[in-house]
C-alpha cells in the first residue's frame, strides 16, 4: 500500500527545519533516523508522570514504570516472535549488544585455537569485540570475502568452516552498501555444523520484518535510534537455552540474587544481563517506535524506500564519473558512491550547504573500504518519510557540487 507521506512527514517535527536557509533534506538515516512525535511525547510523558527507578520501589510510580518497562519487553519479544520475554535484553545499542555476547558467550565458551567467522562488510562494532576476545582466548578470526558487487562470497564462506568454528557473527544488512545478506540460508549452513550465529541487525531490522524463530538465529542485536526510537537503547535477543548458560558480563545492582563478601549469586534472565539502572524512558520510546512502524507497515515502508533507492540509483548512474559501491540487487535503503576526481568529504560538505544531509567517510567499515581500495564513499540512506522530490534535490545538489569541484 502506498504511504500517506504527508501524514507521515507531519509526525516528524525535525523535517520542517531549514538549514543554511534551505529546506532540510535528511538522507543520513542509516546513521540515525529522525523521531516521530509519538516517541518524543512518550519520553515527555514518562519524565512528567512516571519517572522512578524500576524493579526496586514499592511505591506507585516505581510500580507503574516497572510494569511499563516489562510490558515493553513483552511487546518487543512478540514483535520479534521470540519464544520468551526474558530472551530480550536491553542494552545501549548494537555495539553494547555485540560486546555482551563477545564478553559473555565467547569468553566463557571459546578454547584456544577455536575460530570465529565474520565478513568483510562488517561494521567496526562487529569486528573489534571479536578481535579483542580472540586475542585474549587465543582464538582465530576468519573473514568471509565479498564479491565486486558487494555480495558475500558464499562458496568461500563454506570453505572457511572447520571443526574449530564456534561462532559466526554477521550483519543482516551492510550499513556502507545497503546489501542484504541471505542470513536465513547462512544460519542454516552454520547450524548444520553446530556453529552458533549472531546477527548484527542494526540496519536489517529497519527495512525487513524480523522473526527470530523463523531465522533460528542464536543472537540478534539492534539499536533503537536507527529505528525511529531514542538513542541509548538497543536489544540483544538471545535464545534462552544458550543465555541461561552464559555468565554475566557486567556486575552491579539488579543482576544479583544475593551478595555477600564471600559469594554473590546471580539473578535469572533477563536481569542477569541488565546491571544498573536501565534507560527506562528509551525502552518505552522503543516500544512506541515499533508500534508506529507496525501502524505504517514494514512492507509498505520497504516498497517506498525501494522506490527511492531505484530513483536515486538510476539518476546517479546518469551522472558521468559516478561509481556505485554495492551493486548487487539484494539491497535496501542505502546508496553509496564516489564521483571521479572528487573527495567524498568535499562533496558531502558542499551538498550540506545546499540543505542535503548525507554521510561521507568509511562508515565505520574500514576493512570494506580497503577491499575496494577507496578511502570512503558518499552515502545517502532513505527512510519512510523521504520523498522523490527530495531525491531530485539531492541529485541536483550532487551535480552542482561535482561541477564546482572538478
Ligand atoms: N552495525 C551496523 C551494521 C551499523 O550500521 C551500526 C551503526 N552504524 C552499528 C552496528 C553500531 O550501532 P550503534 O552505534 O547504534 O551501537
Amino acid at each position: 500500500m502506498p504511504l500517506n507521506i504527508d501524514n507521515i512527514r507531519s509526525q516528524f517535527p525535525a523535517l520542517s527545519q531549514k538549514v543554511y536557509g534551505k529546506q532540510l533534506v535528511y538522507l543520513d538515516n542509516a546513521a540515525t533516523t529522525l523521531k516521530p512525535l509519538c516517541v518524543i511525547d512518550e519520553l515527555k510523558r514518562y519524565y512528567e508522570h512516571e519517572n522512578s527507578n524500576i524493579h526496586r520501589g514499592t511505591h506507585y510510580l516505581s510500580q507503574k514504570a516497572t510494569e511499563a518497562y516489562e510490558e515493553a519487553r513483552q511487546f518487543i519479544a512478540q514483535t520479534l516472535n521470540a519464544e520468551f520475554p526474558e530472551e530480550i535484553i536491553f542494552v545501549r545499542g548494537t555495539t553494547e549488544g555485540v560486546n555482551l555476547v563477545a564478553n559473555s558467550f565467547a569468553r566463557a565458551f571459546l578454547q584456544p585455537g577455536d575460530e570465529i567467522i565474520i565478513s568483510a562488510m562488517e561494521h567496526h562494532s562487529n569486528i573489534v569485540p571479536w578481535q579483542m576476545v580472540c586475542e585474549d582466548k587465543e582464538a582465530i578470526l576468519r573473514v568471509i570475502p565479498i564479491l565486486d558487487n558487494g555480495f558475500l562470497d558464499l562458496d568461500e564462506f563454506k570453505n572457511l568452516i572447520t571443526p574449530k568454528t564456534k561462532l559466526l557473527a554477521i550483519t543482516h544488512m551492510s550499513n556502507a552498501m545497503g546489501i542484504i545478506n541471505p542470513i536465513r540460508d547462512i544460519i542454516k549452513i552454520a547450524h548444520e555444523k553446530g556453529i552458533k550465529v549472531l546477527i548484527d541487525g542494526a540496519q536489517g531490522i529497519v527495512h525487513t520484518p524480523v522473526d527470530v524463530r523463523d531465522l533460528d538465529c542464536d543472537f540478534y542485536c539492534f539499536s533503537g535510534h536507527k529505528l525511529y526510537a531514542p538513542m541509548g537503547i538497543g536489544v540483544v535477543y538471545g535464545k534462552k537455552s544458550i543465555m541461561q548458560l552464559m555468565p554475566p558480563y557486567q556486575g552491579g545492582g539488579e543482576m544479583i540474587k544475593e551478595v555477600t563478601f564471600e559469594k554473590t549469586t546471580y539473578n535469572d534472565l533477563p536481569f542477569r544481563f541488565e546491571a544498573g539502572t536501565p534507560n527506562v524512558s528509551a525502552v518505552l520510546g522503543l516500544r512506541k517506535a515499533l508500534e508506529f512502524i507496525n501502524s505504517v507497515g514494514i512492507d509498505n515502508i520497504r516498497s517506498h524506500e525501494d522506490q527511492l533507492l531505484h530513483d536515486a540509483t538510476d539518476q546517479l548512474m546518469l551522472i558521468p564519473g559516478i561509481k556505485i559501491y554495492g551493486t548487487h540487487p539484494q539491497k535496501a535503503g542505502v546508496v553509496s558512491f564516489l564521483a571521479e576526481g572528487v573527495h567524498p568529504y568535499d562533496l558531502g560538505v558542499l551538498i550540506d550547504k545546499m540543505g542535503v544531509a548525507v554521510r561521507t567517510g568509511h562508515h565505520c567499515a574500514q576493512p570494506l573500504m580497503n577491499r575496494f581500495g577507496i578511502p570512503g564513499t558518499v552515502r545517502a540512506s532513505f527512510a519512510m518519510y523521504n520523498t522523490s522530490q527530495e531525491i531530485d534535490v539531492f541529485i541536483q545538489a550532487v551535480k552542482k557540487a561535482i561541477a564546482m569541484l572538478t
